[in-house]
């Protein structure tokens, strides 16, 4: 068979996987796309059960915003051309947060004002502390932009006298900062909330990594896409298309060609061989470590023990339930019912690597959009993690679709009491997505839905500033939630531009 020959290919349409591709394209390479199953998105897609249409992963997007006030996503699809192609809305508020077991519950609002007072009103004599977070959040998103613009080299003395808080800041966990800025506990308690969207408890999440989240989602707000996130990931794929990109959906990448200097190539499950110098990967380097090299003596030593010291993050699961009532009839009134054990987000976690586990994130999406479904229908969907193998263990060939239905009882019991909205006795369309299923679909590494563990000294930050520095095999680059940016649909994004621009970078080299 002949070689068809690219500038560069990425391996997996997964929002990383899409955006490199895009910039590739838009930069004027040749560039293909192979994506093993026959869709764009990896996560970032939704499906249909009956009357719902269901999204399959995103609650909310962060760091998007409005024209007025935006963030980097809003600035990076503007700039390739998809962000007025896309429909977005707002949700409603930060958060409702409920322990489950002793009841009490705390709803945020946006703003950053707004979530000062509220917090004050929660808990008297918190406000100057909040303002000090919210103050930290915003040198900490200007500190950031510098670092990016600096690519690896910023000036030391710029960091010191600019951002000196952030300096001061940069290698601690969350609970450190917060008890240093004098927070009271239930406010801590509080506005760590945002917690199981790294995956981190509190007490070894990096506090720039969370503080810049938290700051990013109370300033700007939150979106959704109207038509569920396979609108952002089809529309992409197009823009691909239409600036000469090439997509293969349901061929992936069964083998990266190596030799002493790099990769020179790859073969797809079709059997076709595609001859390039530079390949970004959106599926991870464990997949790429373990299966897609053969011989690794090729891979940088440095890389291998990276991917085998980094542990993955929590396994997924998720509850969908299409209900034959409408949210006002069922009393729901929240956009998302953050759901713990215990507002100790090290508590919470422990609890999350057994399979009695029933904490939850779960997101009313009505509530954002009203015509998401039939009227007088409600979508809601919950979200989970396993912090273990503990859902690989308990399973097997015969027991899997029992113990489906066992877990999705034991959520929405723990939702209804909790919330004291009933909605059992609504359910007319119900999907349960397990580790598996997210294996079977995205090719994670055991079902993991954020990307790699990030903790201690091994951040997001710490990863960002090390890359530059990183020794790789040369042509091979990793975008999307294992990435350096780590996971989430705006990490994601972003790490795809950033990695296209260095594989951009290092095409000049090839000269
Ligand atoms: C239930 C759930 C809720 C979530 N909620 C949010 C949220 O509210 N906000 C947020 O920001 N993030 C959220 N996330 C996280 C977010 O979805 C992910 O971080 C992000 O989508 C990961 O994108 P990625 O670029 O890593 O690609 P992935 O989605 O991991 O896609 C990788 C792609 O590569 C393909 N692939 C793998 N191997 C090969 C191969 N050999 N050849 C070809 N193709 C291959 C796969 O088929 C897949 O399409 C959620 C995730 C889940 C599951």
């Amino acid at each position: 068979m002949e070689k068809q020959k690219y500038d560069a290919l990425v391996i997996g349409a997964g929002n990383g996987g899409l955006i490199a591709a895009l910039r590739l394209a838009k930069s004027g390479k040749k560039v293909l796309l192979a994506e093993r199953h026959i869709l764009p998105g990896g996560f970032a897609t939704g499906f249909k059960r009956g009357r719902f249409y269901f999204e399959a992963s995103l609650h909310e997007l962060c760091d998007l915003g409005h024209e007025d006030k935006h963030g980097n996503l809003y600035t990076l699809f503007n700039e390739l051309g998809v962000y007025d192609k896309l429909h977005f809305v707002d949700v409603p508020e930060a958060f409702k947060v409920i322990n489950s077991k002793t009841k009490e519950t705390y709803e945020m609002p946006f703003g950053i004002d707004n979530f000062i007072n509220k917090m004050e009103e929660y808990v008297p004599g918190s406000r100057k502390s909040v303002t000090t977070f919210f103050e930290l959040g915003a040198e900490i998103q200007k500190a950031t932009r510098y670092l990016n613009e600096s690519h690896g080299k910023p000036d030391s003395k710029v960091l010191r006298e600019k951002f000196p808080n952030f300096m001061r800041v940069a290698v601690y966990s969350v609970d450190k900062v917060l008890k240093a800025i004098k927070m009271p506990k239930k406010a801590q308690e509080i506005i760590n909330t945002y917690w199981s969207y790294l995956g981190t408890p509190t007490d070894e999440l990096g506090f720039i990594h969370y503080c810049i989240m938290v700051y990013l989602y109370v300033s700007l707000k939150a979106q959704v896409p109207v038509e569920r996130s396979h609108e952002i990931s089809s529309i992409i794929a197009k823009e691909i298309e239409d600036n000469g990109g090439e997509i293969y959906f349901g061929d992936g990448v069964k083998q990266i060609l190596v030799d002493k200097d790099g990769v020179i190539g790859a073969i797809l499950d079709s059997g076709k061989e595609i001859e390039t110098k530079h390949i970004i990967s959106n599926a991870s380097p464990d997949m790429v470590y373990e299966s897609l090299i053969k011989d690794k003596s090729l891979i940088p030593e440095e890389q291998l023990k990276l991917s085998s010291f980094r542990k993955l993050s929590g396994r997924g699961l998720s509850i969908f339930l299409g209900l034959n009532k409408s949210k006002e009839e069922l009393g729901l009134n929240s956009y998302s019912y953050f759901i713990y054990d215990s507002l100790n987000s090290r508590e919470a976690y422990n609890h999350m690597l057994d399979l009695n586990n029933h904490s939850q994130v779960t997101v009313v999406l009505n509530n954002a959009l009203p015509d998401c479904s039939p009227k007088g229908t409600t979508i809601l969907y919950m979200t989970s993690l396993y912090f273990s193998e503990v859902f690989d263990k308990a399973i097997n060939e015969s027991n899997y679709f029992d113990l489906k239905d066992e877990i999705a009882n034991k959520f929405i019991d723990n939702f209804e009491k909790s919330t004291g909205v009933k909605i059992k006795d609504s359910i007319e369309e119900i999907e349960v997505a397990t580790p598996l299923t997210y294996a079977h679909y995205t090719s994670t590494p055991d079902g993991s839905i954020y990307g790699y563990y990030t903790a201690n000294l091994d951040n997001m930050m710490a990863r960002l500033n090390t890359m530059y520095d990183e020794v790789i095999l040369k042509g091979l680059r990793f975008a999307g939630g294992h990435a350096m940016r780590s996971s989430g649909y705006n990490s994601s994004y972003l790490s795809g531009d950033l990695v296209a621009k260095l594989t951009l970078a290092d095409m000049k080299e090839d000269r």
